[in-house]
């Protein structure tokens, strides 16, 4: 390892407790999706105290914000979330469902430590850049709403990310990877129909049902799944039906639908054509509706270049390691998960990797997968969806994945936030600072590399960003 590198690490491991307690501090006061202002806040707080540039309300979304440090190129910028998820309050380092605050939020995608563990990478850059003294400059972007959103995907519409010559960035998983593969493209739309109220027996002739207008479209909507690729998928959830009354026409009733497609340039389309279902169903039924854009995210455009940076320094860096008592506790919670044999999303795709990974994972029965993924490229699709895919259309992105759950936890369950508020979660965010950063440290000494990763990103775009988010749509906390 370099002597840059050892810098880095050594400085986040010196200044850990400023990170971990922004993670902690994040993970008992969980904020929804755009709506993050003590998350921002902190962070805001924290970067200008430590010498970044901050503007706040990035692209205008409330809780949006940069911390700059540095001048010239390259610039590469540093992705972190916060955003916290509906109903999943949960006691720390327990391995039973016990709610901190019955029906409160809570951190069950890890987003507490992704922030901090970008917020480590970023301060660790800093510091080479300004140890090194090379001309180069590095972007904290605080992401909000990435549980429903989809800032950075608004942020991509309004061309933010041209700017950046490389974007980096973590997620907490059950496993040590280098993330590859895209994901699908995703678009939300809330169809708001309105009718004439009537009485049900006496005048119906007078009605116009929304509710009717809902179930045509839904009716609709089912012929259409059969004439689609099969890549694609379209969820729907009445959100209004109008009342509770059969004796009413409803005049009001509401259907969000949730539009997928393995290209975002497909997913725009496939929206068009439920549109045209929307204003069959309204004709049918002599009712009008309103359109709102919710929120949309492209398919990630993986770069492989920037993959193998990160398998370098991942693989120089090892894994996190833990003490009995972390162990102990993990192999509990561990226990109350699904097993999953083969962790690692290259396990699905190579059959030499999935024999790795089950045995190095006992066959997914050790508490934390305590070994790294071997590296695999991949355009894969994996199912889900992320903004960070409108990132990747406007600069060369990559991601790791860092062991910050046990093995086998579902996403989004109460299991990740009792794990991610312990010092298991911890190792893994400075972890994350330290393979992150790393992997910047060669993008700046190298420009070579930037300009491989560059390469390989206009040829993977030259079909050109389609963005999933509508001209005049502002972001919308549902
Ligand atoms: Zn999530
Ligand atoms: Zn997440």
């Amino acid at each position: 390892m370099n002597s840059f590198k050892k810098e880095a690490v050594d400085y986040i491991d010196k200044h850990s407790n400023i990170f971990t307690e922004v993670s902690d501090q994040i993970w008992a006061t969980p904020e929804l999706s755009l709506k993050e202002y003590r998350s921002a806040a902190l962070y805001e707080k924290v970067l200008e105290e430590n010498g970044f540039t901050v503007e706040k309300e990035i692209d205008g979304i409330e809780t949006a914000f940069t911390g700059t440090f540095g001048h010239g190129k390259p610039v590469i910028g540093i992705l972190g979330e916060f955003d916290a998820l509906s109903g999943l309050s949960q006691k720390k380092g327990q391995v039973k469902h016990k709610p901190l605050v019955p029906g409160a939020p809570g951190h069950g995608c890890g987003h507490n430590m992704l922030g901090a563990g970008a917020l480590a990478a970023a301060f660790a850059i800093k510091d080479y850049l300004e140890t090194s003294g090379r001309e180069g400059t590095v972007i904290f972007y605080g992401c909000p709403g990435e549980e429903g959103g989809a800032a950075k995907a608004f942020m991509a519409r309004d061309n933010i990310w041209y700017s950046l010559d490389a974007a980096l960035t973590w997620h907490p998983e059950d496993v040590n990877e280098v993330k590859t593969g895209t994901n699908n493209s995703t678009i939300q739309i809330l169809y708001d129909f309105h009718g004439i109220s009537a009485h049900a027996a006496g005048d119906p002739e007078d009605g116009r049902s929304a509710l009717d207008a809902v179930e045509l479209m839904n009716t609709g909507v089912q012929y259409l799944r059969e004439h689609m690729t099969s890549d694609c998928r379209i969820h729907y959830a009445i959100t209004d039906a109008g009342g509770v009354s059969p004796n009413v026409v409803q005049d009001h009733a509401s259907v969000l639908y949730m539009v997928r497609a393995g290209k975002v340039r497909a997913c725009v389309d496939l929206l068009k054509r439920v549109d045209k279902i929307a204003q069959g169903a309204a004709l049918m039924t002599e009712t009008s509706y309103d359109r709102t854009f919710i929120d949309g995210t492209a398919d990630l455009v993986p770069n492989f270049t920037l993959e193998n940076v990160f398998y370098e320094n991942f693989k120089e860096l090892g894994v996190p390691a833990y003490t009995e008592k972390e162990l102990d506790f993990a192999q509990k919670l561990r226990d109350t998960c699904p097993v999953n044999e083969a962790p690692g999303f290259a396990s699905t795709l190579s059959d030499e990797i999935r024999e790795f990974t089950a045995k190095a994972s006992k066959n997914g029965t050790k508490a934390m997968n305590d070994f790294l993924v071997p590296l695999y490229h991949s355009n894969a699709f994996q199912a889900g969806s992320t903004d960070v895919g409108d990132v990747s259309w406007e600069t060369p992105t990559a991601q790791i994945h860092v062991a910050g759950f046990v093995s086998g936890a579902p996403g989004h369950s109460w299991q990740n936030v009792s794990c991610g508020g312990t010092t298991i979660g911890h190792k893994a965010l400075l972890h994350a600072g330290k393979v992150i950063a790393c992997t910047a440290i060669d993008l700046y000494e190298d420009p070579e590399l930037l300009k491989e990763a560059q390469k390989e990103f206009r040829e993977k775009t030259k079909s050109g960003y389609v963005c999933p988010i509508e001209k005049d749509a502002k972001p919308f906390a549902l």
